[in-house]
């Protein structure tokens, strides 16, 4: 086949754009020294962690020394939430988060239902916005950690931070946000937001897959989920991924550069492309807050058909997009974030999500709207659903 990909699939992953391949390139094959080392093959690689560092430490307005490398977003997550949970098991056990969070958070707080400790998952709002006031009803005396993710990955809404940050504040409660979608999408400044820890991924931001950063705010009591050597500051051990670290650092420095720009871009092609498909295909929803949402993001569910053959034709015509049942190859179950939003499984089954990033070309989108309709009713028309429901 040799058709051009159109990638609508961003918030899955992104292509590693070349400036960030480039600079990561050193690292492979000249400057491969170990960052621990005194000599200076090792020193430079040290030196381009701090650099990468500091890069992302600006971008969030956090302190150097308040940002540690990790292995993924996951593994942020995952750091975040048991760290807090066992450096102050003393205080309390019970932690908050939401029913839309990423497997990342959700399946953690699981693993640490099953070890003694309590978690409430607040249920979001139809418009996949959690109300900051039932987080407030939730809390208790032994409550040590609030985690709400700063952008839902599936439906693109943005929570309501500022007032969940006022919360957490007054209540003396530690506030972590997975911000793995938000970051380079949204300006986040980690000291007007009152935020305490905050996870983040390079290859949500065109840079490297296997790499993530956890802030971790000075004076937080967290324990070391890695344990080893002594490397970031004794609280993350392993020897440092060096080329990817400093991909990440150039990844977010190009990210955060144009933030309002970009905004405004993707704003553009997503209402433009909500729009089309609201007047062209009738019996269609869009999920979450259409305001309050990420600039680049497009959740629709289509009435009476499967959102996997709806991708399979998407991607005979070259067009990579997602739906939210596919996030388990082989399981049918209907997104937990779909259900919700008060969506009924058979709704859920037919969604499809889109996510633009600054590469995609209106050129793009339209191609996506001349053949999407076509599509939908073709499905529609082998549906025994959608024909009974037509007479
Ligand atoms: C992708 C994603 C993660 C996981 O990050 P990885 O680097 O892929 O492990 C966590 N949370 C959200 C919201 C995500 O979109």
């Amino acid at each position: 086949m040799n058709q051009k990909t159109i990638y609508f699939d961003n918030a899955a992953t992104t292509r590693v754009s070349p400036k960030v391949f480039k600079s990561m390139m050193p690292f492979f094959q000249n400057s491969y020294g170990n960052p621990s080392t005194i000599y200076s093959l090792g020193r430079e690689a040290r030196q381009a962690i701090e650099v990468a560092r500091e890069k992302i430490a600006n971008s969030i307005n956090a302190d150097k020394e308040e940002i540690f490398f990790t292995g993924s977003g996951t593994e942020s997550d995952n750091w975040a939430i048991k760290g807090i949970a066992y450096a102050n098991r003393k205080k309390g056990n019970h932690i908050i988060t939401t029913n839309i969070e990423h497997h990342a958070i959700l399946n953690t707080c699981k693993n640490l239902e099953r070890n003694g400790f309590e978690v409430t998952y607040v249920p979001v709002e139809k418009n996949g916005i959690v109300n900051p006031k039932d987080i407030l009803k939730e809390i208790r005396k032994d409550t040590v950690l609030i985690s709400v993710m700063f952008a839902n990955n599936e439906i693109g809404t943005l929570q309501p931070i500022v007032e969940i940050g006022k919360i957490t504040k007054e209540n003396g409660i530690y506030f972590h946000t997975d911000a793995v979608q938000a970051v380079g999408n949204i300006k986040i400044d980690v000291n007007e937001l009152n935020i305490d820890l905050l996870s983040l991924s390079a290859h949500k931001l065109n840079g490297p897959k296997g790499v993530g950063a956890l802030y971790i705010r000075k004076g937080v009591k967290i324990e070391n989920l890695i344990h080893g050597g002594g490397q970031e500051n004794r609280m993350r051990a392993g020897t440092e991924n060096v080329a990817s670290i400093v991909g990440l650092g150039k990844a977010i420095e190009l990210a955060t550069e144009d933030i309002e720009g970009k905004a405004k871009y993707l704003t553009n092609l997503r209402e433009k492309a909500i729009k089309s498909i609201l007047e062209n295909i009738p019996h269609t929803i869009i999920n979450g807050d259409r305001e309050r949402r990420l600039p680049g993001n497009i959740n629709v569910c289509f009435e009476y058909i499967e959102g996997e053959s709806i991708l399979l034709l998407l991607d005979s015509l070259g067009i990579c997009a997602s739906s939210g049942s596919a996030c388990t190859s082989g399981s049918l179950n209907p997104s937990h974030v779909l259900l919700a939003i008060g969506l009924p499984h058979e709704i859920a089954h037919g969604s499809l999500r889109l996510s633009f990033s600054k590469e995609n070309t209106e050129e793009e989108v339209d191609f996506l709207l001349e053949k999407l309709p076509p599509i939908i009713s073709r499905l529609r028309d082998m549906s025994p659903l959608y024909t009974q429901v037509k007479k």
